[in-house]
C-alpha cells in the first residue's frame, strides 16, 4: 500500500544517516586509535604532545558531529520566545567580529536598525547566523565582504547574507543541505542541513543564490510576530 511504501522510504532514509553518522564518526576514532598505539611506543615528549593533541581535536570533531545530530533529534524542543531579530544579527555580528578581522573580511549589518519582533528560539536562530557567516567566510579564502541585511517583507523579516566568496555552480547548489555534504577539507557538511531544520521549525524559510567566483546569498524569511490590537481596532 501506499502508507508501505512511504515507511519504507523514511527506513531507506534514515539507514543512510545513520551509515553517514557511522562513516563521520568512524574517520576519527581511527585516527585517535592510531595515535594512541603511536602513544604506547617510546616516543620524545614532544612527539607526544603532539599527538595529543591531534587527538583532542579528532574527540572535538566526533562530539561536534552528536550534538548537531541530538539537535535533529528532538525538533520539537524549540524555546520560544519574542525577541529583536535585528539584535539577535547585532549580536551574531560582534561574536563573528574579531574572527573577520583575522580572516580580512569586512562584516556589517545593513537595511533596517529598528526593531523587528520574531518569535524564536534566541540560541538556535544565533547558531544559524553563525553558520551562515561562517559559511561566507570560509568561501572567502583571500578575504573579502560579508553583509547582513534585514528587510520587512510582507508579514515577514527577510534576512540575507551576502558574500563574494566563490560561488558554488548549480551541482552544487542542488547538494546544499544534504547530511555530510561539503567541499572543505575540515568541513563536516552538516551546518547547512541543520540550519535548514531549525528555520523550517520557526515556520520560516531559506532561498540561495549563487554565482562562480562572484558570491553567495542566502535568504532566511521568518514569519514577524504579529501585532495584537486594542480592541476597537482602527480600520
Ligand atoms: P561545511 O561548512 O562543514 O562544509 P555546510 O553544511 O555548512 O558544511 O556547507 C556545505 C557546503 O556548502 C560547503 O562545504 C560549501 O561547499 C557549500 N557552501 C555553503 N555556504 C557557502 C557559501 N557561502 N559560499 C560557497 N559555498 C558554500
Ligand atoms: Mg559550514
Amino acid at each position: 500500500t501506499e502508507e508501505m511504501l512511504h515507511r519504507q522510504d523514511k527506513l531507506a532514509a534514515v539507514g543512510q544517516l545513520a551509515a553517514g553518522v557511522a562513516h563521520e564518526i568512524r574517520n576519527p576514532l581511527t585516527s585517535m586509535k592510531g595515535y594512541t598505539e603511536y602513544l604506547q611506543l617510546d616516543e620524545t615528549d614532544e612527539t607526544r604532545l603532539e599527538y595529543l593533541e591531534i587527538i583532542l581535536d579528532e574527540i572535538h570533531r566526533v562530539n561536534e558531529i552528536v550534538e548537531e545530530f541530538l539537535q535533529l533529534a528532538k525538533p520539537q524542543s524549540l524555546n520560544l520566545e519574542t525577541k529583536n531579530i535585528v539584535k539577535i544579527i547585532e549580536n551574531v555580528l560582534s561574536l563573528t567580529e574579531f574572527d573577520a578581522r583575522k580572516k580580512h573580511v569586512s562584516l556589517k549589518l545593513v537595511g533596517i536598525h529598528e526593531e523587528i519582533l520574531v518569535n524564536c528560539d534566541e540560541n538556535r536562530i544565533k547558531q544559524v547566523f553563525l553558520n551562515f557567516i561562517k559559511n561566507g567566510m570560509e568561501a572567502m579564502p583571500g578575504g573579502g565582504a560579508i553583509k547582513v541585511m534585514a528587510e520587512r517583507k510582507e508579514e515577514n523579516v527577510q534576512i540575507s547574507i551576502i558574500d563574494t566568496g566563490k560561488g558554488m555552480p548549480p551541482e552544487q547548489l542542488r547538494k546544499l543541505g544534504e547530511p555530510f555534504f561539503t567541499t572543505k577539507k575540515s568541513g563536516n557538511g552538516l551546518g547547512l542541513m541543520i540550519s535548514f531544520k531549525i528555520i523550517e521549525n520557526h515556520l520560516g524559510k531559506v532561498f540561495v543564490e549563487s554565482e562562480v567566483n562572484k558570491g553567495t546569498v542566502f535568504k532566511i524569511v521568518l514569519p514577524i510576530k504579529p501585532v495584537k490590537y486594542a480592541w476597537p481596532r482602527k480600520s
